[in-house]
């Protein structure tokens, strides 16, 4: 659970000038987000949005500026020593290209026993064979001893990126932060790691934060989605509801801008930038790019408003005191 959590990363390089306050990127602002056992919530946004930060700032890679990470209700960061190890280690990071992630001079066999090692310590060495063996098994890379042996460079992008869940496995997760996990696989085996992710999370009862640029993989995958723009969530809620009644106006330009698989040949329509997370726009930070911009959202940063049960927009359209509630563009996507 990320409760208000806030991250500011100073602006490396150049000394502020004498009198100014030091800059800062403002990379997450205020998010909250839970995400629960047994389901996947996928979190949309472009590049440098935030959502990568926000990952590891829930495994905690990074400390906060402020706001709280809390797992099982518990707040994480009065954890110290082993209750703090213990955390992490049921916290578990996919990121998106494995073959980054492995040593390439260590076999298969060398790096999940290195896993095995760390979250099983005083486990004797075939002990920690047999649970490679099950580890190879859950994720497909069967008969388990054909892999063993075998050097990161012998395995398919795919099979690594199986290989690097069974690692994030070895620790027990009770969270998987999989971070664009398939974005760097050729698409025809995209689905059956992400059939994978929704299989161990199902069945270990596990909660799972996918993080993709591809909202319409959301929709497939997750059963929550929350779209984030320039460090903040701006909508959240079911899946279907994000999807398919988009409320937010950023949310139905990322839907428009979506590539259609069935239109090929149809030009993505340019949807502009993202603005800078060092002097970020005043009020809602989508204002200059919203074709629907009312006076009072460039100065005042609307709150989220619910638009059904469990469905919220932080967007000055859905106000109760919104001026026009006809102009609610929430038919046209
Ligand atoms: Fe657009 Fe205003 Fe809503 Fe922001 S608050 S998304 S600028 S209508
Ligand atoms: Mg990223």
């Amino acid at each position: 659970e990320a409760v208000h959590v806030t991250k500011h990363f100073p602006v490396r390089g150049g000394l502020p000038r004498r009198g100014t306050p030091r800059r800062v990127v403002h990379a997450v602002e205020d998010v909250t987000l839970s995400l629960y056992a047994g389901r996947i919530t996928a979190l949309v946004g472009e590049s440098g949005s935030g959502k990568s930060t926000l990952a590891r700032l829930l495994a905690q890679l990074y400390p906060l500026t402020g706001g709280e990470v809390r797992l099982h209700g518990q707040s994480v960061h009065a954890l110290r020593g082993r209750a703090f190890r213990e955390h992490v280690r049921k916290v578990q990071l996919i990121l998106q290209d494995p073959f980054a992630s492995f040593n390439p001079v260590a076999t298969i066999a060398g790096t999940l026993n290195r896993a095995v090692a760390l979250h099983h310590p005083g486990s004797r060495g075939k002990d920690r064979d047999a649970v490679i063996d099950d580890l190879l098994t859950q994720i497909n890379l069967v008969p388990p001893r054909q892999f063993t042996a075998k050097y990161p460079h012998e395995l398919s992008g795919g099979q690594l990126q199986r290989l690097s869940i069974a690692r994030a496995l070895a620790a027990d997760p009770d969270v998987f932060l999989a971070d664009e996990p398939v974005s760097s696989l050729d698409v025809s085996i995209r689905l059956g790691v992400l059939n994978l992710l929704r299989r161990l999370t199902e069945e270990r009862n596990a909660a799972m934060l996918y993080v993709t640029h591809d909202i319409a993989s959301a929709r497939y995958f997750a059963t929550d989605t929350a779209v984030m723009y320039a460090g903040q969530l701006v909508e959240s809620g079911p899946s279907e509801a994000v999807t398919q009644q988009a409320a937010h106006p950023y949310t139905q330009l990322l839907i428009s801008s979506a590539p259609d698989p069935a239109r090929t040949a149809e030009r993505v329509r340019d949807i502009g930038q993202p603005p800078s997370l060092i002097d970020p726009p005043s009020g809602c930070r989508f204002h200059p790019r919203c074709p629907y911009a009312m006076a009072r959202c460039a100065e005042q940063a609307p709150e989220p408003f619910e638009i059904s049960p469990g469905h919220t927009a932080r967007c000055w359209l859905y106000a109760q005191d919104a001026a026009s509630p006809g102009a609610a563009p929430g038919t046209t996507a």
